[in-house]
C-alpha cells in the first residue's frame, strides 16, 4: 500500500496557520512512509470561496516550503483537484445511496425543521433530524413533479454508539443520538463537505486522513458513508487544535492567524515551519530547532501529544532569531532582507510618498520607518484628541477593524470607500475619524495618506496594528463588546 495523505483547505479566507500546521504533519507522515501528499481545494461553498483565497493559500504553503505531489496547480492522475470542477459527479453518488435505501429526499424547509426540533424538545425527545422525516414514495414523487426544492440526506441510526478508531486517541465513542441525518446534496445540487470529502478521499486513494480535532464529530457520518458505499475507510487521525497562550482556540482576535502576517513581519519560513512542527510534536532528542527534512527523518505520529499546543508569537520570535543568527551568513541575510522589503518594487511603491517630503536622503528612514516595522510601540496618550473621547477613539478603531476585516479587495480605493462610509455613518468629520487610524498605522498623525500606507502595508499588518492600538487603549470588556457590536450593526456599515 502506498501511503497517501492530503490537505483539503476551503478557500474562504486568509491562509491560516492551522492549515499549514495540518499540511506539515500530513507531508511528514507521507514522506516518512515514502508516500504522496495531495492538495485538494474544497470549494463547494460557492458563496464564500474565492480565487484570491485559493491563490493565497497555495502561495503561503509554498512560501513555507511545503510541496505537494498532486494538486490543482501541479495536476496529477486523480484530478481535477478542485471540488467545484468535480461537482457533476457527486449527485450520482448521493442518488445511489437513495437507491440503496441509505439516504432520502427531504423537502422540509428550514422553518419546518426548526418547528419539528422545538416540538421534539418540548416533548423531551431528541431534537435531532432523523430518518423519520422521510416521506412515503408517492409523496416524494408528487413533490418532485411539482418542482419543489429538496435536499438528499443520509440516514443515521437513532440510537447506539458509534466507535471511531483514531491513530492518536484509540477508540472514540460518539452517541448516534447526537448525529443528524446529514445533508449530502444541497437544493442547488452542490454536495456538502461530508459527501464531497468522502467521495474524493476515496477516488483520490487517500489512505490516511490527518486533520484538525474539530472534525472528530463528523467522523461517524464519514464512517457510515464509507460503509454505505462499501469502500475501505482511510485511517483517521485528529490533530490537537492550536491554542492562544490563554489556552482558548487560536483566534485572530488574540493572535494573528494568517501566514501572510508572519511573512510581512519578516519571519523566515524555516522558523515558522519549525515552530509549527513543535505544535504537539517534539524531536526524539528534544532539540528545539530543526529543519523540515530533519523533522521528516525523525517523524513518528505517535509522538504527537494531545495537550492543546500553544501558538505563542513570542516563542516564534525567539526561534526566528535563532534561525537568523545561526543559519544565515551575512550574504544570505542581505539577500533575505532585500527580498523581504528592501527590494526595488517595494521601494518604488514608497517613493511617490517620500519624494514630496524629503529634503535629504537621510530624511527617508525616519519618515518611512513605520513601513519597515512590525507592531508599533504605542502609548495610550498618543491617541489623545480634542474632539474624540477615549470611547470614541476605541469605536473608530474597532469599527474600522471590523470593516477592513471584511474587505476582500485590498486597494487604496476600496479602503478609502470603507473608511469614508464609516465616518459618515458615525457622523464624524473625516479628519477626526482618521486621527486614531493614523496613529495606529503610522504611529503619528503627521504622515502621508494613511490609505496609501494601509494599501502598501497590506491587510494583515493593517489589521494587526488596528488590533494592537485597541489593546493599547485597553480594548472593550465582554459586556461592552456586545453593546459596541450592536452599535456597529445599527450603523448598517456591513
Ligand atoms: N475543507 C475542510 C477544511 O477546510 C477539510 C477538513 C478535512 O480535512 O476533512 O478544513
Amino acid at each position: 500500500m502506498t501511503v497517501r495523505t492530503r490537505i483539503a483547505p476551503s478557500p474562504t479566507g486568509d491562509p491560516h496557520v492551522g492549515t499549514a500546521y495540518v499540511a506539515l504533519f500530513n507531508l511528514c507522515f507521507a514522506r516518512q512512509h515514502g508516500g504522496q501528499f495531495i492538495l485538494r481545494i474544497e470549494d463547494t461553498d460557492q458563496a464564500r470561496s474565492t480565487d484570491e483565497s485559493e491563490r493565497d493559500i497555495l502561495d503561503a504553503l509554498r512560501w513555507l516550503g511545503l510541496e505537494w505531489d498532486e494538486g490543482p496547480d501541479v495536476g496529477g492522475p486523480h484530478g481535477p483537484y478542485r471540488q467545484s470542477e468535480r461537482k457533476n459527479d457527486y449527485r450520482a453518488y448521493a442518488e445511489a445511496l437513495v437507491e440503496k435505501g441509505h439516504a432520502f429526499y427531504c423537502f422540509r424547509t428550514p422553518d419546518e425543521l426548526e418547528r419539528i426540533r422545538e416540538e421534539r424538545k418540548a416533548q423531551g425527545l431528541n431534537p435531532g433530524i432523523k430518518g423519520d422525516l422521510e416521506l412515503p414514495d408517492n409523496e416524494v414523487k408528487r413533490r418532485m413533479t411539482a418542482g419543489e426544492p429538496y435536499v438528499i440526506r443520509m440516514k443515521v441510526p437513532d440510537e447506539g454508539v458509534c466507535v471511531i478508531d483514531d491513530m492518536l486517541r484509540g477508540q472514540v465513542e460518539i452517541d448516534w443520538q447526537q448525529v443528524d441525518c446529514q445533508i449530502l446534496l444541497k437544493s442547488d445540487g452542490m454536495p456538502t463537505y461530508h459527501l464531497a470529502n468522502v467521495v474524493d478521499d476515496h477516488l483520490m486513494a487517500i489512505t490516511h486522513v490527518l486533520r484538525g480535532e474539530e472534525w472528530i464529530n463528523s467522523a461517524p457520518k464519514h464512517q457510515l458513508l464509507y460503509a454505505y458505499f462499501g469502500w475501505e475507510m482511510p485511517v483517521l487521525c485528529h490533530l490537537p487544535l492550536l491554542r492562544n497562550p490563554d489556552k482558548s482556540k487560536l483566534s485572530k482576535r488574540k493572535n494573528p492567524t494568517s501566514i501572510n502576517f508572519y511573512e510581512r513581519m519578516g519571519f523566515v519560513p524555516e522558523a515558522v515551519l519549525n515552530y509549527l512542527g513543535r505544535m504537539g510534536w517534539s524531536m526524539p532528542d528534544g532539540r528545539e530547532k530543526f529543519s523540515l527534512q530533519e523533522m521528516i527523518d525523525s517523524f513518528d505520529i505517535q509522538r504527537v501529544s494531545l495537550g492543546g499546543p500553544v501558538f505563542d508569537v513570542e516563542k516564534l520570535r525567539w526561534l526566528n532569531g535563532l534561525w537568523l543568527r545561526e543559519d544565515l551568513d551575512d550574504q544570505a541575510f542581505v539577500e533575505r532582507l532585500q527580498k523581504w522589503w528592501f527590494n526595488r518594487e517595494s521601494l518604488e511603491a514608497l517613493v511617490p510618498h517620500i519624494r514630496g517630503r524629503a529634503e535629504v536622503f537621510s530624511d527617508v528612514a525616519p519618515m518611512a520607518s513605520f513601513m519597515f516595522s512590525g507592531i508599533l510601540n504605542l502609548k495610550p496618550e498618543d491617541f489623545a484628541h480634542n474632539k474624540l473621547e477615549e470611547g470614541g477613539v476605541k469605536r473608530v478603531l474597532q469599527f474600522a477593524l471590523w470593516k477592513l476585516e471584511a474587505e476582500r479587495h485590498w486597494t487604496k480605493d476600496a479602503i478609502f470607500a470603507d473608511v469614508k462610509g464609516l465616518a459618515k455613518s458615525m457622523g464624524l468629520k473625516m479628519g477626526d475619524f482618521m486621527f486614531p487610524i493614523f496613529v495606529a498605522i503610522a504611529g503619528t498623525p503627521n504622515s502621508w495618506s494613511v490609505m496609501d500606507s494601509m494599501a502598501l502595508l497590506g491587510p494583515d499588518m493593517t489589521r494587526a496594528r488596528l488590533r494592537h492600538a485597541l489593546q493599547v487603549l485597553g480594548g472593550f470588556s465582554k459586556k461592552e463588546t456586545k453593546r459596541v457590536e450592536k452599535e456597529y450593526a445599527a450603523l448598517g456599515a456591513d
